[in-house]
């Protein structure tokens, strides 16, 4: 059974309130930037170490996600294990986390079906996107799917298949698009699921790759003590400063 819809809190905010959009909440049990928080059970934080050289990026937590406040624990993150094993890339190496950070459903039966985040929760949530690129500081992101790779490059529109597998650089980062393992879970055609499954291999794999260039570059450079040009910034940056760290529960990080 679905677990119930969270109450509607008491509507004591005062006229000058800022917009949802404006709003710059410290957790995400706080954050009311868009209506996503209503109907789920967890705000689902992003996990992995702090600086990382890689970050993937997947859409929005799962069914089991959402219940464990934790990300990708479910059917998708199982099969996203079995890719870094074949990588050879540590998923403790990684840091993980979403473009939306609470679940989006749909009830059909009993039970609660993935629903694709809108263009404006994607936006709202880029909020805390921006924070975590600011305390990961990642040299390569993996963009699980459509919605994860217009997030990463912050734009409203893009089709995946056309640049799948292929590096994009952005923001002073290497964006590796891929499929998310959840599509590689449910076409329908044993071949074309295990092409996706390849496919997200291959990007874990380039990622690694692209990844070690830029940790050879780095060092390279603080031996030559050349001072390397700073990357260019986001032009905004909606994400609060680091300090309080985002997440619904301390426990929820591992
Ligand atoms: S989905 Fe993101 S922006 Fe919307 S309420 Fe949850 S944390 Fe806030």
């Amino acid at each position: 059974m679905p677990p119930p819809s969270r109450p509607t809190p008491p509507d004591d905010a005062p006229d000058h309130a800022p917009a949802p959009s404006d709003q710059r909440p410290a957790t995400l049990d706080a954050c009311r930037r868009c209506d996503l928080w209503r109907n789920a059970t967890h705000g689902v934080p992003g996990d992995g170490p702090t600086p990382a050289p890689v970050m993937v990026v997947g859409e929005q937590p799962g069914n089991q996600e959402d219940l464990a406040g934790k990300a990708f624990v479910g059917p998708a993150g199982r099969l996203l294990d079995e890719a870094f094993a074949k990588a050879g890339l540590s998923r403790e190496s990684v840091f993980l986390t979403n473009a939306v950070k609470h679940f989006k459903w749909e009830l059909r039966g009993k039970r609660r079906l993935h629903k694709t985040p809108a263009q404006r929760e994607i936006e709202a949530c880029g909020y805390w996107l921006e924070d975590e690129f600011e305390r990961v500081a990642p040299r390569v992101v993996v963009a699980l799917g459509a919605t994860a790779l217009k997030a990463v490059l912050g734009v409203k529109a893009t089709s995946l298949r056309k640049v799948l597998g292929q590096p994009i650089e952005h923001d002073g980062r290497t964006v590796i698009p891929t499929y998310h393992p959840s599509y590689a879970l449910r076409v329908p055609d044993p071949a074309a699921r295990e092409a996706a499954f390849d496919e997200i291999v291959a990007a874990l794999k380039l990622a690694a790759k692209f990844s070690g260039k830029a940790t050879r570059k780095r060092a390279g450079a603080a031996v030559t003590k050349r001072a390397a040009a700073p990357r260019s910034k986001p032009a905004s940056k909606p994400g609060p400063k680091p300090g309080p760290k985002p997440g619904s529960k301390p426990a929820a990080k591992p």
